[in-house]
């Protein structure tokens, strides 16, 4: 499978001259299996970019869309979602039963007057929320696996696998405090066991995590462990706090590597940026 970065800010967008490294747009990543069917993970404002590279793509007819959860920044995007407005394409969206019953109320309530000119049944895409693709019962593009996240009003994480490569994907995480519905350290590790590729939510300084406890997600020094404990080749960290610049990612990287290397972890570590792409095959 094929891994490209539309968006790995957290929070909400931040352009501007200090994260023009590692990107300013929310969640989204395109997915691509083996026989390049696209997945979506999200929709944050990163689709926008996205929908307008696959408006131009040849051949593109069916999609799948996946949301890990509602809050805004993961949904933003949708609006603006060029192929939503286009009859040739098939939306599949996908997850288990039960986010797919709240994916088709959030992405249709977005689009409600007076927040939105446009509403859903305008739409001239073909929404599917039956499908049988990726995350749903009997996938036939890609295995994937679902896990309840630890954060306010709930979500899901994801494994992908592939000829044998495991990516897993755990944004808007929190390792140090259980969520409703939310999960223990140790099972975010089993889930992530061995995995080529781990994306996890990273937002706090241990400093920082003294005030924003609860607010639903990891701190870098957790997400290391989690990564060392459960085996994984590489860790990218995801989900960057809107003031965080990238001259502060790229020493947290440092710092984080330093202690792995200490500890003699064989894995690799880096701060996930906006445009990446990562083969795993
Ligand atoms: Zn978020
Ligand atoms: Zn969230």
């Amino acid at each position: 499978m094929k891994i490209t970065v539309w968006g790995c800010r957290g929070t909400l967008p931040t352009p501007g001259s200090h994260t023009l490294k590692y990107g300013g747009n929310t969640t989204c990543l395109e997915i691509r299996n083996a026989e390049g069917f696209l997945t979506i993970v999200d929709a944050g404002s990163g689709l926008r970019y996205l929908g307008k590279k696959l408006i131009q793509e040849n051949g593109l007819d069916e999609m799948c869309l996946m949301l890990t959860h509602s809050h805004w920044d993961h949904l933003m995007g949708f609006p603006f979602f060029v192929p939503a407005y286009f009859s040739r394409f098939r939306i599949n969206v996908c997850g288990v039963q039960s986010a797919r019953n709240y994916m088709a109320q959030s992405l249709a309530r977005q689009l409600e007057a007076p927040y939105f000119p446009v509403n859903f049944e305008q739409l001239k895409a073909n929404f599917n929320f039956s499908c049988k693709g990726p995350g749903c019962d009997s996938c036939v593009h890609l295995k994937v696996e679902s896990i309840s996240l630890s954060h306010p009003n709930g979500g899901f994480g994801f494994r992908f696998s592939e000829n044998g490569r495991r990516f897993v994907f755990l944004t808007d995480n929190e390792l140090g405090f259980q969520h409703p519905d939310g999960l223990k350290p140790q099972d975010y590790v089993e889930f992530s066991r061995d995995a080529d590729l781990l994306f996890h939510d990273a937002q706090y300084t241990d400093e920082e995590y003294v005030k924003t406890r609860t607010w639903g997600h990891s701190t870098y020094n957790e997400v290391l462990d989690l990564a060392i404990n459960a085996n994984v080749k590489r860790l990218g960290l995801f989900h960057h706090d809107p003031d965080r610049t990238d001259a502060e990612l790229d020493r947290i990287v440092s710092e984080l590597q330093n202690k792995a290397a200490a500890r003699s972890a064989n894995l690799e570590i880096f701060a996930v940026s906006e445009g990446m792409q990562i083969k795993l095959e």
